[in-house]
């Protein structure tokens, strides 16, 4: 028998919608009707694979969760959640979910694929991105942020390894697994994950370890900690363990290492701001106009943002 919180419950209606809207498919896709290629990453509860519909020959990348595993581990919450969010997006700067199907053992989350993998990785190699190449992703995740924002929801986990990247070198956000819908969650409960932590610890915002709240404020909190980062090479709150870390960003210890360009530490410094509320982006509709219309966003063409080659990587 089913449980209520068991992933199948929600599966059939999303993929029926989904697949009605997007692809015109009459029969439902299962695990069979892919071929599966290598394996692109490994999650504490899924895998993820390349995969390609045979029929039509486009590629996807399949997120293979382990139904046992994830309600032995009462993670079904969390899987709706990515689920239902990402199911509501459709913006080019966030990973596109096209249908969920599951078998016996798994649920199946078929969703875009990135071919170019994580932001992280980037950031590596180079070690740290020049202020045009900065400009150029920074502008895309404020803009994926302003549309999810607008969706009504937060991320709360943006770091450079949740930001994806496609053939193009333009970003994909994923990884909506601790996100929020404001008002209530997606399952129309209230929401109880206000006490325990979510995010990562190096980008997690001072509102979240204080308040155990985080607004729509924490992802540009985030945006601000990810600024830094691509042209410092490294996060800007990091200590030894988590509790250190968190110890420096409720201090707001941090320093900016020399040659930091002027115009980003101006913006920097106007991100990553104690109080939520007086951070640059908060504010709703306002608060991220002004925040567009900071001088290191000189020149950015927002209303072709998607169409622009990405900069070479410098
Ligand atoms: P955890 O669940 O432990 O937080 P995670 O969120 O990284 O980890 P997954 O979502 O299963 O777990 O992703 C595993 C890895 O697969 C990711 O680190 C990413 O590099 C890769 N990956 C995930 N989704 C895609 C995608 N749509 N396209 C390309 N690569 C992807």
């Amino acid at each position: 028998s089913q449980r209520s919180d068991d992933p199948a419950v929600q599966t059939s209606s999303n993929s029926q919608q989904r697949s009605s809207s997007t692809h015109s498919s009459v029969k439902k896709k299962g695990v069979k009707d892919f071929e599966l290629g290598k394996t692109l990453g490994e999650g504490s509860y899924s895998t993820v694979v390349a995969a390609r519909d045979r029929t039509t020959g486009r590629e996807y990348a399949i997120k293979i969760l382990d139904k046992k595993h994830i309600i032995k581990e009462k993670k079904v919450k969390y899987v709706n959640i990515e689920k239902n969010t990402l199911n509501k997006m459709n913006h080019p700067g966030i990973v596109r979910l096209y249908f969920t199907f599951q078998d016996h053992n798994s649920l199946c989350i078929l969703l875009y694929h990135a071919k170019n993998g994580e932001l992280l990785t980037f950031i590596k190699k180079l070690g740290s991105f020049d202020l045009n190449c900065t400009r150029y992703y920074t502008s895309q995740i404020l803009a994926a942020i302003e549309y999810m924002h607008d969706q009504g929801v937060i991320h709360r986990d943006l770091k450079p390894e949740n930001i994806l990247l496609d053939e193009k070198m333009h970003i994909k956000v994923t990884d909506f697994g601790t996100a929020k819908i404001l008002g209530k969650n997606v399952a129309g409960e209230t929401d109880d994950r206000a006490n325990s932590f979510v995010g990562t610890a190096e980008y997690v915002s001072p509102e979240l370890l204080k308040e155990k709240a985080a607004c729509k404020s924490s992802d540009f909190w985030a945006l601000g900690c990810i600024l830094y980062q691509l042209i410092a090479g490294r996060p800007p709150f990091k200590g030894g363990n988590e509790y250190m870390t968190f110890q420096k960003i409720v201090h707001l210890d941090y320093t900016f290492p020399e040659g930091f360009p002027p115009v980003a530490k101006d913006l920097v410094k106007k991100l990553l701001v104690l109080n939520p509320a007086e951070r640059l982006g908060a504010g709703g509709k306002e608060g991220v106009k002004q925040l567009k219309s900071h001088p290191f966003f000189d020149g950015v063409r927002w209303d072709t943002l998607w169409q622009q080659p990405a900069p070479r990587l410098l």
